[in-house]
């Protein structure tokens, strides 16, 4: 069992244990009383160990190692000591593999006080972690220290923890655990580190920690307790859980993990969905994806891919030997990686099916309808591109409008092949041209009206043909409803919002991933509460 351990960092006991109570009724294991503010008196820390509603570590970090205690080491063991030598004694003491080393008079009178093989007091039942933390980086000699810790016989657990220069520092702690000679805690810091927190179950870690609030954490990039149990489903999370993620840079606002773990949880699936944060280059992506899919613990199955990525991953797949969707060659990007049973990858576009999808659904048609429609898109972004081919591929006569004129014609010439050969047309105009546009349905596709410049629109005079044959389709979420939908309801028109899109999209690589139809209800009901939260 993979403990879950809630660090509280001390300033007087009745906080520290009303904290502990908390930590308990969240659903922790564990606390980590960390003492590094409160040494004063060695009585008060040996009477919170016997208050505390939880088994506890007990940690006296120096300022050297990232912690906030100044004093002497002799004075830090001291209290230490008698915690150890009390009638209620911790689980654990925790102490540097620094300062371990560096003083034989401190090694003795530890080793006197906790538990391990060599030990002659009876009544000594504390087991000692040995601790190495580096709050910048990997540290050159990290497996150096592994073994040291590792080959001290009073050393109960070895604990590993560096900030993450990339997610790839995720799969070195996972290695580190599976290849552990003594119960492990391998944990990487900051954004990039986030997987070896939330899956420290699945490698068999001693412990993970989380914070009691966001407020609360003792390094970064520790989620909460209420993220790690309801967000990341921390007691589903079994060896065989499959993984999955959203890779961009930055990905911290994406709320795919809302929505793809609470399908999860709706469906029985046995997965877990986690941010991927990874530099913009292409090498980076390349090693970062590639150290994913390489542990084959780690049951890394797929991601949805996004800004500035979704070009990378095809090229990624091709040079993979994968396959590729043809409309996703076509467009030039794709957003969902998926890797096969038999090992293969495949990239597809999940982006442009949603938006016909959602269109049809409102025009009551399936795609098939979409033939010789007339179809105004706004905008010529990454995203309109595959609109624009998702439309003008089944059929439908477009016409983008954007600011930039160069940038339509430039997706409208690349489109010509295919978009011809479906029947279908792409055409260019001018934003002042939208007024007296005929076209049956809009789109925005640019961010004009986008949270917080929610009184923007890109259509400050809705087109005169407006009414109840037209659709208004807006890709923004966020309001889910724009001033453009507010305006085109007025006028009569069918509105969709980008809710439907982000929806569908995700729904679509759930399917993908799974096997199973996804719960789309539950994707906006979890959308929506978040937006009112
Ligand atoms: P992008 O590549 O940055 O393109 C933005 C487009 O908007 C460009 O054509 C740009 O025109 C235009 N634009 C930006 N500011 C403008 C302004 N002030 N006035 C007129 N035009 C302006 O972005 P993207 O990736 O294509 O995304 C565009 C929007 O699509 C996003 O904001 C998002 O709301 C939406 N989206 C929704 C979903 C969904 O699932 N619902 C998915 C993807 C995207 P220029 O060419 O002249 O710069």
């Amino acid at each position: 069992m993979t403990f879950l351990c809630v660090p509280i960092m001390v300033d007087s006991p009745a906080q520290a244990v009303a904290d502990a109570i908390r930590a308990q009724t969240a659903g922790a294991d564990l606390v980590e009383f960390r003492i590094d503010r409160f040494t004063q008196d060695p009585q008060q820390v040996a009477a919170l160990v016997a208050e505390s509603p939880l088994p506890c570590i007990v940690t006296c970090r120096p300022t050297w190692e990232g912690g906030e205690f100044d004093g002497e080491d002799q004075w830090r063991v001291a209290v230490l000591e008698h915690a150890a030598l009390g009638t209620c004694k911790p689980a654990y003491l925790d102490l540097e593999l620094a300062a371990w080393q560096r003083s034989a008079n401190l090694r003795q009178k530890v080793a006197l006080v906790v538990d391990h093989a060599d030990q002659v007091r009876r009544e000594v039942t504390s087991g000692l972690i040995l601790s190495s933390h580096d709050f910048q980086g990997r540290p050159v000699d990290l497996h150096r220290r592994l073994m040291a810790m590792a080959e001290t016989p009073a050393c109960r657990v070895v604990k590993l923890a560096w900030r993450a220069r990339s997610i790839r520092d995720n799969i070195e702690a996972f290695e580190i655990l599976l290849r552990r000679l003594k119960p492990t805690i391998a944990l990487c810091m900051g954004e990039e580190g986030l997987a070896s927190r939330v899956l420290a179950g699945k490698f068999g870690a001693l412990l993970t920690f989380a914070a009691l609030d966001a407020d609360k954490g003792t390094a970064p990039g520790q989620p909460t307790v209420a993220e790690l149990r309801g967000l990341y489903r921390w007691d589903r999370i079994t060896p065989q859980t499959r993984v999955f993620g959203v890779i961009g840079h930055p990905v911290g606002h994406s709320k795919s993990p809302l929505i793809h773990n609470a399908g999860f949880d709706a469906t029985g699936f046995d997965g877990v969905y986690l941010p991927m944060p990874i530099a913009p280059a292409y090498e980076a992506f390349k090693a970062s994806v590639f150290s994913w899919l390489d542990l084959p613990e780690l049951h890394f199955q797929g991601a949805s891919v996004t800004i500035p990525h979704k070009e990378n991953l095809l090229r990624f797949v091709r040079e993979q030997g994968g396959v590729i969707e043809p409309l996703a060659e076509v467009i030039g990007a794709a957003n969902t990686l998926h890797r096969r049973p038999d090992g293969s990858l495949y990239a597809s576009n999940t982006d442009y099916g949603a938006a016909l999808d959602a269109v049809c659904d409102s025009l009551g048609i399936d795609r098939s309808g979409l033939r010789g429609r007339r179809v105004a898109v706004l905008g010529a972004g990454g995203a309109a591109r595959a609109v624009v081919a998702g439309f003008a591929c089944h059929g439908a006569h477009v016409t983008i409008h954007n600011r930039t004129e160069a940038k339509a014609r430039q997706i409208a010439e690349s489109l010509a092949g295919p978009v011809a050969d479906a029947g279908g047309s792409v055409a260019v105009a001018s934003l002042d041209d939208l007024a007296f546009s005929a076209a049956e349905v809009f789109i925005n596709v640019t961010p004009l009206g986008m949270y917080p410049q929610v009184e923007q629109t890109p259509l400050p005079q809705p087109p005169a043909g407006w009414g109840p044959g037209t659709v208004v389709f807006d890709t923004i979420y966020n309001p889910q409803q724009t001033r453009l939908l507010r305006e085109a309801a007025e006028a009569g028109c069918h509105t969709v919002s980008g809710l439907e899109m982000f929806v569908r999209q995700a729904a679509a690589q759930f399917a993908l991933w799974t096997g199973l139809e996804a719960p789309m209800a539950t994707f906006r009901e979890v959308l929506i509460r978040d937006a009112g939260a």
